[in-house]
């Protein structure tokens, strides 16, 4: 029967159920069933989360949040890293703490230890295995409210969450900070076990035996507040799951990322490198990298000359009034390097190419007979990121895009779009990339310019372009740049992992800026529309993300070496060379590996590589012009094969790709 005082909560499937008062979200979720109490992480009360002992408000609308959820998750790892802070603090008398969110994947907290010291590796083991005796003590997390005195108090031994509560007391903490200690004007903090207390809003999961399928991965340097006037605090990162299975899965993966890591491989493999005297973020190509991005590079001109493209090239730098003309100086300054003065006029670096394509349309008077006009060019840019942000050839400072920009009539539009997606798709399948997910981003809602009818003409006319290629797509409404709306593509990798590479980009901006026009039909001057397209994105960007799909084994068609000949012994060394030459003559990446070291270390050494062919060629081979090969990634090496019928099997493998 229900009284006054029962309180009536609405699920978020809209059903309602009244509870006495005076009940939890606990209590919420053994109401409906054992396995929700089970599950229950915490409780999601009109849209904020909250612990499941805490009280429910009458008339709220309330969901369980279980771990398998991204609020679940996110609840699980912020639990973890209090946990890890714990241990932490038990095992380093004097250690202080800052904060320490949950991040994709997992959590991170941030320690000063006593006269400066750092964390090792081995410490990781002894920490993680203190944050499994606080784990197996299901030691409940319980939550209070103070005022800034006694919170001051509290924390009186721990000057980084004293900062925290004085900013947040007196109502100047950004809301990063805000999250970390308050709620509606008061301190809350958590207490759990031996006294343990963290500032902190919640919430979190009931008791600290909930968690378990955990990892610490590594330490880093990271300055408080990530302000390098700041002190420099150790950082330690773990990950965080709902289930064994799940933490896994994840480990593995990150092993398999770690295998195939870009940077690793092109030390490995010869290919690039990064000295430190040229700058963070700026690389070297080495002459087998250098190989293969001319092969990938060849391969871009050849499809856009078929394509219908106008090859164009520009300087590196140019004057400020172009700059200023673009209106980069205005919207994308901070990622330009600074100016220098030459003869009185001020110089920037180019951090995209499209004034200069601009400028080459403007050269001349354009009709729209001449319309479209497809400009291609591999141009390099300088673009200043954050030395943080820098990672390998996939965000440098220093890259060539294979940037295009295209001139066309407002009627143009659909079928340039249409065909320049299909494009786009082709030539990444070429590399061998196979599934696809796009991104369509439309007008934001703030700020833009270009009329109505241009918007919803460009947004039509990539959403069928979308269409008709037949891909998966996503649209994020409001998320395209001031001056027009975007495709983006991403390409998924042997592992599963998502690369964002091209984009289609109009612009109903800079033909404004520039006052670009066309002589129309109608004897009229007409402003034509303009479109950005990077395909590849940057070629180092795209090598580094081949790198790491391939694993560094590229196909047959893009290795620097293909084919790898080892006599067996010195007197097969003329024949090695000859298997060479033939294999030259039709075009091939051979060499000969001759036998200064035992034969099974020259195969080995050829396998790590990643050469395609190995071939093995002893005296039998030399009588009856055969090679025994060594294919990667083949179970057993094939003996006795006729050069002739190899060469054509080789010629059909590069023939393959296309
Ligand atoms: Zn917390
Ligand atoms: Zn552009």
């Amino acid at each position: 029967m229900m009284t006054m005082s029962d309180l009536t909560i609405t699920l978020s499937d809209g059903s309602t159920r009244t509870l006495p008062e005076g009940a939890t979200g606990a209590d919420l979720a053994a109401d409906i069933g054992p396995g929700l109490a089970k599950a229950a992480i915490i409780v999601n009360v009109d849209g904020d989360g909250r612990d499941l002992d805490r009280l429910l408000p009458d008339g709220a609308t309330v969901a369980i949040v279980t771990a398998d959820s991204d609020e679940g998750l996110h609840t699980l790892r912020h639990s973890t890293a209090h946990v890890l802070a714990q241990a932490v603090l038990q095992l380093w008398p004097g250690a202080t703490y800052a904060i320490g969110p949950p991040i994709e994947h997992g959590f991170y907290y941030d320690f000063e230890l006593p006269g400066g010291g750092t964390f090792s590796q081995d410490d990781l083991e002894a920490i993680e295995a203190r944050m499994r005796l606080i784990v197996d003590a299901d030691q409940a997390f319980e939550r209070f409210e103070a005022g800034a005195d006694d919170a001051l108090a509290l924390f009186a031994d721990h000057r980084f969450k004293r900062e925290i509560i004085e900013q947040v007391t007196s109502g100047d903490a950004d809301t990063e900070l805000a999250g970390e200690a308050a709620a509606d004007g008061t301190v809350t903090y958590y207490r759990n076990g031996d006294g343990f207390i963290d500032l902190c809003t919640g919430p979190h999961v009931p008791t600290t035996g909930r968690l378990g399928y955990f990892a610490l991965q590594k330490v880093a340097g990271a300055y408080w507040r990530g302000d390098e006037r700041q002190p420099m605090l150790q950082r330690i990162y773990g990950t965080a799951w709902a289930d064994k299975k799940a933490l896994k899965g994840h480990l593995h993966r990150l092993a398999e990322a770690e295998k195939r890591d870009h940077r690793r491989l092109a030390a490995e493999l010869d290919l690039v490198s990064w000295p430190e005297a040229l700058g963070p973020g700026l690389a070297v190509w080495h002459p087998k990298g250098a190989l293969v991005r001319k092969l990938i590079e060849d391969y871009s001109r050849a499809r856009h000359e078929a394509g219908g493209y106008d090859f164009v090239y520009s300087p590196h730098i140019a004057k400020s009034v172009l700059w200023e003309t673009s209106g980069h100086l205005d919207f994308y300054a901070d990622g330009m390097y600074p100016p220098m003065e030459v003869d009185g006029a001020t110089y920037y670096p180019k951090p995209m190419n499209c004034p200069f394509h601009v400028a080459i349309f403007q050269s001349g008077q354009r009709s729209y007979r001449d319309l479209p006009r497809r400009f291609f060019e591999l141009g390099a840019v300088y673009r200043y990121e954050l030395s943080g942000a820098i990672h390998g050839l996939l965000r440098s400072r220093g890259f060539t895009q294979d940037d295009s920009h295209i001139f066309c009539t407002p009627d143009q539009v659909p079928g340039e779009l249409a065909s320049l997606l299909d494009f786009t798709l082709s030539v990444l399948r070429a590399f061998g990339f196979e599934d696809f997910q796009a991104k369509l981003s439309t007008r934001p809602f703030e700020k833009s310019v270009g009329e109505d009818a241009l918007w919803n003409m460009a947004i039509d006319g990539l959403r069928s372009a979308l269409e008709s290629a037949g891909l998966d797509y996503v649209v994020d409404e409001g998320g395209g740049a001031f001056y027009g709306p975007k495709i983006d593509v991403d390409v998924t990798d042997a592992i599963g992992r998502p690369w964002q590479l091209s984009t289609i980009q109009l612009d109903f901006n800079l033909p404004e800026r520039f006052k670009l026009e066309y002589v129309g039909a109608d004897g009229g001057r007409h402003r034509p529309m303009m479109i950005h397209r990077a395909l590849m994105g940057s070629i180092e960007r795209f090598f580094g993300v081949l790198i790491e799909h391939y694993a560094g084994a590229f196909p047959l068609w893009l290795a620097p070496e293909q084919v790898r000949v080892l006599p067996v012994a010195d007197e097969h060394q003329a024949y090695a060379e000859s298997v060479r030459d033939r294999l030259v003559a039709a075009q091939f990446r051979a060499t000969v590996d001759p036998a200064d070291e035992p034969l099974g270390k020259r195969v080995r050494a050829g396998k790590v590589a990643k050469v395609p062919h190995v071939l093995v060629v002893g005296g039998d081979d030399a009588a009856n012009g055969t090679v025994g090969d060594n294919a990667r990634g083949a179970e057993a090496p094939e003996r006795d094969l006729p050069l002739d019928e190899f060469l054509e099997r080789l010629s059909a493998g590069v023939e393959a790709k296309l």
